[in-house]
């Protein structure tokens, strides 16, 4: 049995290098008006919809995804940046600060057509000090003349320290393929967040079972390795309160694989469980209850027909 393994800095490394994928988080950062929707929409390939029901119950709120070729960029909008930024609160910086812990990546965006502020310093501080890859996009520069354009780079660089400054149109979609470009380097090793392309009907039911078995895989790797399978039975959201439940299985081979899996006082499910939970939450941007349980099905990886239903 292992031993839950969040210490471990390479844990999950098995299930991440079986498909060679690079995904991750992005912070999209601004103040009201600055364009941040502007520039998602244009950017995602298609809009994630299960998130934008709680819009302010949520710690992390998807605004899309960006799928290119092998890799995945999941654009977040961080809750409490909706006010202004120079009237930031000691409670939004920290908030500012325990965000940024969570994501891959930071994209700053600031208007070209107005002065800088304390705020859009501040946040470009945090990022900074977060040590994450930060990337400015200067925005609406299709409103500058191109001296006014130099000097509002020049500011914007000065500002911005060391990180890399775009000017950006997200109107009209100027400058924004360098941006994904440099976004798109910086994300790690992960997991196919969403299905390319949102072809499936139970895209939700694919996220969910891929987490569940990424932590599965991350503390069972050397017991039964390749013979979990994960099966969501449903998910259903509270209509009283933004919550989701969520029903899935571990489906193993054999009686002593369930053993394994479930651990002493099913310690081995519960650490999966709760890991995949806070996963799940940290993607869907809201509460989750994850009913899990591990269940036998002898040889389930040479019944075609359930793999397939299962991938
Ligand atoms: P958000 O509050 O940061 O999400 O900003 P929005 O995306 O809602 O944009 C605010 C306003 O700025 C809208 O009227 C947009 O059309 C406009 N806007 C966004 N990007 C640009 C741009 O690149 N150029 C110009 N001229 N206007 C923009
Ligand atoms: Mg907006």
């Amino acid at each position: 049995m292992s031993a839950p393994q969040d210490e471990c800095p390479t844990a999950g490394a098995t299930a991440r290098e079986e498909v060679d994928y690079h995904s991750g988080f992005v912070a999209i950062l601004g103040r009201p008006n600055v364009g941040k929707s502007t520039l998602v929409n244009r950017l995602v390939g298609h809009k994630v919809s299960i998130v934008s029901d709680h819009p302010q119950t949520t710690r992390r709120r998807i605004t899309g995804v960006v799928a290119l070729p092998g890799r995945q960029i999941v654009l977040l909008d961080l809750p409490g940046f909706q006010r202004p930024f120079d009237s930031l609160t000691r409670r939004m910086q920290a908030a500012v600060d325990d965000a940024l812990r969570e994501v891959d990546a930071a994209l700053v965006m600031l208007n070209a057509v107005e002065p800088f502020g304390g705020g859009d310093r501040y946040v470009l501080e945090a990022v900074a000090a977060a040590g994450l890859p930060g990337l400015v996009a200067l925005n609406k520069v299709d409103l500058l003349d191109g001296r006014r354009l130099g000097e509002r780079l020049d500011e914007a660089r000065s500002l911005a320290g060391g990180a890399a400054v775009h000017a950006v149109s997200a109107l009209r979609g100027d400058g924004l393929g360098a941006v994904v470009d440099e976004l798109a380097a910086a994300m790690p090793p992960g997991p196919r967040y969403f299905p390319d392309g949102q072809s499936s009907d139970q895209p939700l039911e694919l996220l969910v079972a891929e987490l569940v078995r990424e932590q599965a895989l991350r503390r069972t790797r050397d017991e039964v390795p390749h013979a979990i399978a994960v099966e969501v039975g449903g998910i259903t959201e509270r209509k009283d309160r933004p919550l989701v439940e969520i029903e899935a299985f571990l489906i193993v081979e054999s009686e002593s694989q369930k053993g394994i899996v479930v651990g002493k006082g099913g310690r081995v499910v519960k650490a999966i469980g709760s890991a995949a939970r806070s996963e799940i939450e940290t993607v869907f941007g809201v509460q989750v209850f994850l009913d899990l349980r591990v269940k036998v099905r002898r040889r389930w990886r040479r019944d075609e027909r359930y793999v397939e239903r299962l991938l």
